[in-house]
């Protein structure tokens, strides 16, 4: 049998489109002599925090780290509750058990795949301190419906925006909603600086700790300890860790912000091909988005069942493999992964939407890097994979 692709020219999964640009950058910062925190994490922050529209924002090396420091510096840990997605990475539940507190799942919406506002209301009890919703696949989440349940039962919001920079609710941008915002830049995400975080924060003072957090509980002025102004004497103030972002991270994520709509346009087009190209197959696309929401296209996610593809979704998945192209699983629900089981007790049958979309769920290739014959390939291979 012919393959699509050949195994030489596999479309690798999540591939980030770098370009010039970066490249001379990381060069040029090699080259400085200072490849750590510096200067180029600063202009990454600012330029961040531009494109968000808010005062400040605080780089460090993951959305993992993001999120850990967002939970410690909000006093969330031993006996606090945190109600979560099940649709989600794991880092999104590890970051709640770092802190010390219990993650609690509330199931999703079977068509937008977010977390359930209703599903929310039913897991809140009085040990609960905050919501931390995921903008599952670059769709924002309910946040009128999730605020107000904050703002009724006095509840912190953390969210969880790895997937979702570009998104917006009702044109307000996400990572604005609430009291802290967490961002990824980790290889496969829609802006990347191989790895790499940011973080957001409603109070000014909570970022400031954040800052400190991320770099050994050292006072401020510790950032710049070595800088061309003259060495620094720092205070430890806090224990802390080490999740600052590099300068040689940043040189990448300086220039990848100034092409975020760009990008954005390229898959934005991507995925309206696969709408169009895959409408009449026997396979469920991605719910169409309403006009409250700006989806920022991070996964393309397909759901393939047995009773209307004719094949399951791991066939499925072994049939684009063998083709070349690469794809992806988000999620298998959270409580099917055994330690999860055995920690918290948790039974996969109990999140029935997620576990439902966790086993029939891939994701197509979705870079802004794909050309328009690496689309068509794609097409075709699903097509091929589902013998239509
Ligand atoms: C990628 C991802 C994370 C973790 O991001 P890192 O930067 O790799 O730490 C957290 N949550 C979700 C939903 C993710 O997809």
């Amino acid at each position: 049998m012919k393959h699509i692709r050949s195994k030489d020219n596999f479309l690798v999964f999540g591939a980030p489109l770098i370009e010039q640009d970066e490249i001379n950058e990381v060069i040029a910062c090699l080259k400085s002599g200072w490849i750590g925190t510096g200067r180029r994490v600063r202009d990454f922050e600012i330029a961040f925090s531009k494109y968000k529209n808010v005062e400040n924002a605080v780089a460090v090396n993951s959305c993992t780290a993001a999120l850990h420091l967002s939970l410690l510096v909000a006093n969330i840990g031993a006996g606090d509750e945190v109600i979560t997605t099940p649709l989600t990475f794991c880092a999104t539940i590890n970051a709640i058990l770092h802190a010390g507190a219990k993650p609690v799942l509330a199931d999703i919406d079977k068509k937008t795949m977010n977390i359930d506002p209703n599903e929310i209301e039913k897991k809140i009890t009085n040990k609960t301190k905050a919501i931390l919703p995921v903008h599952f696949a670059g769709r924002p989440c309910d946040m009128d419906a999730i605020s107000w349940i904050a703002q009724k039962h006095n509840l912190l919001i953390i969210e969880d925006c790895a997937h979702a920079i570009e998104a917006e609710y009702k044109n307000q941008k996400i990572g604005t909603f609430g009291n802290f915002s967490c961002f990824s830049f980790y290889a496969t995400k829609n802006i990347v600086t191989g790895e790499g975080g940011m973080v957001l924060a409603k109070s000014k003072e909570d970022l400031d700790r954040i800052k400190i957090y991320a770099l050994h509980g050292m006072s401020k002025d510790a950032w710049s300890r070595y800088g061309d102004k003259g060495y620094k004497h720092y205070k430890v103030i806090e224990c802390g860790y080490k999740y600052n972002m590099m300068d040689l991270q940043a040189a990448i994520g300086i220039h990848q912000i100034k092409k975020i709509n760009k990008y954005w346009n390229k898959r934005k087009h991507i995925w309206n091909r696969y709408n169009n190209e895959l409408k009449e197959l026997p396979i469920e696309l991605p719910y169409d988005t309403t006009k409250y929401e700006r989806h920022a296209y991070h996964l393309y996610t397909i759901l393939v069942k047995n009773e209307f593809a004719g094949i399951n979704r791991d066939e499925f998945i072994n049939h684009m493999t063998d083709n070349g192209i690469g794809i992806g699983v988000h999620y298998l629900s959270i409580p099917e992964h055994p330690y999860y089981q055995k920690k918290m007790g948790w039974k996969a049958s109990d999140y029935p939407n997620a576990l439902n979309i966790g086993r029939s769920t891939v994701s197509l290739p979705l870079s802004a890097k794909l050309t328009d014959d690496d689309v068509a390939d794609v097409v075709v291979a699903v097509k091929a994979a589902l013998n239509t």
